[in-house]
């Protein structure tokens, strides 16, 4: 059998806010195959958390990265630069929308919480990619692996705004994905069922979702966040060298069902 081993590998995970993250079983599954973990945290609020799940991983550089923020972006590539010289691995696990765009009707949306989610939640990834390519080019090739939802292909109420953005974000996966190929680059996403985070909680209905997408997925159950980090594992290493541009439902089947 071969075991998927990322030793003299670096990555970079955005997006991890506590442990429940789904950035955060990414992380995990990465680190135990032997990648060099870099992480960064948005606000000083979550700066705490970041920095002690990451005491798990002793020589993990953590960053402050609001991807709105020109300055912190480019300061996180810089050190990697410098500490690590090139990027192999970049996880965007990152998503945004404000309260009040995800409790009314998607027809009440406003134009500043249309652009607020479309630039946290999609905008960014082509942000952090364009400044992630020059490392992975050095590194002769690379993996760049975002988070989607079904809510970008189908109408999830309440999902409103974030479905646009999720659609945007998906898009964004391909066109990435044809102007890097030739660098080797490779550009997927993993599409995950409900799993209770903090963004998660911050979709009002979310529990009734969830509890739907239990009564119907084909495994008859949720998804476990550690399946979302096996499936990032999967993807971002060599063993899915042929597959880019690609959308990766794991959600136990859900997408398949016409109900
Ligand atoms: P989470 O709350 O743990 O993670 C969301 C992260 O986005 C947080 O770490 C937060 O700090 C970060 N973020 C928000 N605004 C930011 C900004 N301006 N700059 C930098 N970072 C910012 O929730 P999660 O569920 O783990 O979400 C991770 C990804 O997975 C998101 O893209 C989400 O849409 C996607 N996803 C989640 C589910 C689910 O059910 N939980 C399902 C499918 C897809």
């Amino acid at each position: 059998m071969r075991a998927i081993d990322l030793s003299g590998k670096t990555a970079l995970v955005l997006g991890v806010a506590n442990k429940r993250s789904l950035a955060w079983a990414i992380a995990e599954a990465l680190g135990e195959a032997g990648a060099q973990l870099t992480f960064t945290y948005q606000g000083e609020r979550l700066a705490k958390n970041v920095e002690n799940l990451s005491k798990q991983f002793p020589k993990a550089p953590v960053m402050a990265c609001d991807v709105t923020s020109d300055e912190q972006v480019d300061g996180v590539f810089s050190r990697i630069d410098r500490e690590f010289g090139k990027l192999d691995i970049l996880v965007h696990s990152i998503a945004y929308a404000r309260k009040q765009e995800l409790e009314g009707h998607f027809i009440k949306t406003s134009l500043q919480g249309w652009r607020i989610a479309l630039e946290i939640s999609a905008y960014s990834l082509v942000k952090l990619a364009d400044r992630a390519a020059p490392l992975m080019k050095r590194a002769g090739g690379g993996s760049i692996l975002a988070m989607t939802y079904l809510a970008s292909q189908r109408v999830v109420p309440k999902y409103n705004v974030m479905g646009a953005a999720k659609a945007a974000l998906e898009h964004g996966v391909r066109q990435l994905a044809s102007e890097l190929g030739p660098s080797n680059i490779r550009v997927n996403a993993i599409s995950a069922g409900p799993v209770s985070t903090l963004s998660a909680r911050g979709i009002s209905g979310f529990t009734g979702m969830a509890s739907h997408h239990r009564r119907h997925a084909p495994l008859r159950r949720d998804i476990e966040r550690q399946e979302v980090g096996d499936a990032a594992l999967f993807l971002s290493s060599d063993l899915a060298s042929g597959i880019t541009g690609e959308i990766l439902f794991v959600d136990a089947g859900y997408n398949i069902m016409a109900i």
